[in-house]
């Protein structure tokens, strides 16, 4: 299975800044077998980006769409019209689940509309800190796993990332509190074992990304990680050292577990 480093560019930079930020990769990154970079700029920038990458080094993602095509729905973006620009569409991430109160229905009619244009949606899923604290994981992990799911069909599955991402190590939300390697194999296993029950064997191909704080110092711990395949990085992707280093040490940890 491929490892996936992917940048989550939240809403920082302008235009001209995010082309800039790329050049500054591109000069960089080269391509590696089995290694996907992505980045997924505000959409503003998009169109910009995706005439200057070469996806052979980095593909770009979206942060985040509407679900319906077209149609009367003020300030929105659709699939449709982003599908030409992008290979990834994130879904479920806390910051839309829990700012913008995106619900489960929401999230499965956009992971379903992803798949029907073409991306790959990258699900995020994480308990928050009191539902840690009141030993609700597994439960929030299986329902947002599988609600996420709910409109793809079995042949379809192995078209989806899932993420990990719990919302109480997430370092833009102020919090202090990083993952351990083992916080993060018992979630991965949990995962894994929720889409096996439900799908049987496709589940062993489907890539499952953990993100939370992750940066060059630790990127390494969770790469490690049996069942991790990538990495979703916020605030360590918007500084190109940083960014980088990660994408180096995921080439080296996938070169010495092959
Ligand atoms: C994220 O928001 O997806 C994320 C993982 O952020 P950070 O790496 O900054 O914790």
């Amino acid at each position: 299975m491929k490892t996936y480093i992917v940048g989550n560019w939240k809403m920082n930079f302008t235009v001209g800044e995010s082309s800039l930020y790329l050049h500054k990769l591109l000069a960089k990154v080269h391509a590696a077998r089995g290694l996907e970079v992505v980045v997924a700029p505000s959409t503003m920038a998009l169109q910009t980006l995706s005439l200057q990458t070469d996806r052979r080094k980095i593909k770009l993602g979206a942060q985040n769409f509407y679900h319906q095509d077209f149609g009367a729905y003020t300030g929105e973006v659709s699939i449709a019209q982003i599908r030409s620009l992008v290979d990834y569409a994130i879904v479920g991430h806390s910051e839309r689940r829990y700012v913008f109160r995106e619900t489960d229905k929401d999230i499965k009619l956009k992971v379903a509309a992803a798949i029907r244009g073409g991306l790959t949606p990258i699900l995020c899923v994480g308990e928050t800190e009191s539902e840690r604290t009141f030993g609700e994981t597994a439960d929030v992990l299986r329902d947002q796993v599988l609600g996420g799911l709910m409109d793809v069909a079995k042949e379809d599955l192995t078209k989806v990332i899932i993420a990990y991402e719990p919302v109480w190590a997430i370092s833009g939300h102020g919090s202090v509190k990083v993952a351990t390697p083992l916080d993060v194999k018992e979630a991965l296993t949990l995962i894994r074992k929720t889409l096996y029950e439900t799908y049987g064997k496709k589940a062993l191909e489907v890539p499952i990304l953990f993100g939370g704080s992750v940066k060059s110092l630790n990127a390494e711990s969770y790469l490690s990680i049996p069942g991790c395949n990538g990495l979703l990085i916020g605030g360590a992707s918007l500084i190109a050292p940083e960014f980088l280093d990660i994408i180096e040490i995921a080439k080296r940890v996938k070169n010495e577990r092959e």
